[in-house]
């Protein structure tokens, strides 16, 4: 695996995005290995936006970071287990003490998410047999109950108990729902701290009816990266979602559908790399408490440097897809500002690693169709597989992109074909129900991202 050194001027591109970048360079600047220092910071930037884990910093970049928490705040906030990032008009910035009390308050005690083991653990713990688990398990997850009030089918005490110890099921309000011609429909809910998160579900009818039916969740409550032609891009990030409020997206589908969930994508709202830890808990309970099976389960990203490697060591039966979107660098960077410190070969090379460690080949997906040629060649250098999902642009407001046209599609895809490369390309859902990833949030949610 490629061990990425990043230059000077990618990792200060990413510190520039956040109030942390004073410390970067006086780390920097201050120490004969800058290129080194700059590097701890692209890490320490990515876990600034999630809840930090630290034992995945290096040891010797760690002590740093303590020898200068004394003199400096912002190292002793990020070495603040409980801190998190929140957004602001300007962007993001380190978590004041009033946010991190409302953070606390967010973290609350929820039952959605947690497995048969942990629910039969809870009983235990608040007196009652361990089969009340069970039963909490069956009435979270298949009677889809949304209050603890409503579990009927155990003793009132236990109810009671519950609810006086802060317990809550985790389950958020529907603020807004659209329906497409197609049968897609996109919803809005309104979480704990008033933030709206997007959610679709897509049906594929076949002969005998309903068969498929895929939920695309979120992951963050907007994003970070800023992607050029991304909808939610453009709307801020305000936070990670809990896992608790991953898992309930899919239940809303199907209580909206009346139909199992089929399938799982995370390309909803969100980079789901920068929120790894809860993405991972959520997948668990997808697939082992809601019985969606792994093979249908797609996490998605636009590449987080040293995250693709840490989910290969998961060894997670998923999709993973790479949305690469541009066969260069040069290219990438004006599409995806995050390219910026993850050069294209670096994610190219991390993909490969995570197909020789677990297997499962990396899907390619690919929007913006220009560069066929060229993208066929990095395809095939890295050993990527002869396929590519092609995604046709679904425009949105103030973006200087265009849906391309049909013919343009199909040059792209003879092109790739000369090349001995296949492609799909994914059918468009939902387009009359502003269905490009964020737009419906945004129609509802304008910055400071709170709903009105
Ligand atoms: S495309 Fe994905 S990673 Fe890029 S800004 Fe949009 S949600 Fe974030």
């Amino acid at each position: 695996m490629v061990v990425w050194r990043p230059s000077l001027q990618n990792a200060a591109f990413l510190a520039s995005s956040l109030h942390i970048q004073s410390l970067a360079f006086s780390f920097a600047l201050s120490s004969p290995h800058r290129h080194y220092h700059f590097y701890l910071h692209t890490q320490l930037l990515q876990q600034c936006i999630i809840k930090p884990n630290y034992n995945t910093i290096p040891h010797r970049s760690l002590s740093l970071l303590h020898a200068t928490s004394a003199a400096h705040p912002t190292a002793a906030l990020l070495l603040d287990k409980e801190h998190s990032c929140e957004s602001s008009k300007e962007g993001l910035e380190v978590a004041d003490g009033k946010s991190q009390a409302k953070q606390k308050k967010l973290q609350g005690k929820f039952l959605l998410g947690k497995s048969l083991s942990e629910l039969e653990k809870l009983a235990i713990e608040v007196g009652e047999q361990k089969y009340r688990g069970k039963q909490i398990h069956q009435l979270i997850y298949k009677n889809k109950k949304n209050d603890i009030a409503q579990f009927l089918q155990v003793p009132k005490e236990l109810r009671e108990n519950l609810i006086s110890t802060g317990w809550k099921v985790g389950r958020s309000q529907v603020h807004h729902t659209v329906t497409a011609s197609d049968g897609t429909i996109k919803v809005l809910l309104k979480l704990d701290d008033n933030r709206l998160v997007e959610t679709v579900g897509i049906p594929v009818e076949e002969e005998k009816g309903l068969n498929r039916l895929t939920a695309c969740v979120s992951s963050q409550v907007g994003c970070p990266l800023r992607c050029a032609f991304c909808a939610t891009g453009k709307g801020g990030f305000a936070r990670n979602l809990k896992p608790h409020e991953i898992v309930e997206q899919v239940l809303v589908i199907e209580e909206l559908f009346n139909h199992r969930v089929t399938n799982v994508v995370f390309m909803g709202m969100g980079e789901p790399m920068l929120n790894l830890a809860s993405v991972l808990s959520a997948y668990r309970a997808l697939n082992q408490d809601l019985q969606i099976g792994q093979r249908m389960i797609t996490i998605s990203t636009v590449g987080v440097p040293n995250t693709i490697a840490r989910l290969a060591t998961h060894k997670l039966q998923c999709t993973l897809a790479v949305s690469l979107h541009a066969p260069n660098q040069h290219l990438r960077e004006q599409i995806v500002p995050s390219a910026k410190s993850y050069p294209l070969e670096a994610l190219l090379e991390d993909c490969k690693h995570y197909f020789d460690t677990t297997g499962r080949r990396v899907s390619v997906e690919y929007t913006l169709l220009d560069h066929a040629t060229e993208l066929a060649h990095v395809l095939r250098r890295w050993g990527l597989g002869r396929h590519v999902n092609l995604i046709p642009y679904n425009p949105v407001a103030d973006s200087d992109f265009r849906r391309p046209y049909k013919a343009a599609v199909l040059a792209f895809i003879d092109a790739l074909s000369n090349q001995k490369v296949t492609a799909s390309v994914r059918q468009t859902r939902g387009l009359d129900a502003n269905a490009a990833c964020g737009q419906l949030r945004n129609e509802f949610q304008k910055i400071p991202l709170v709903a009105g």
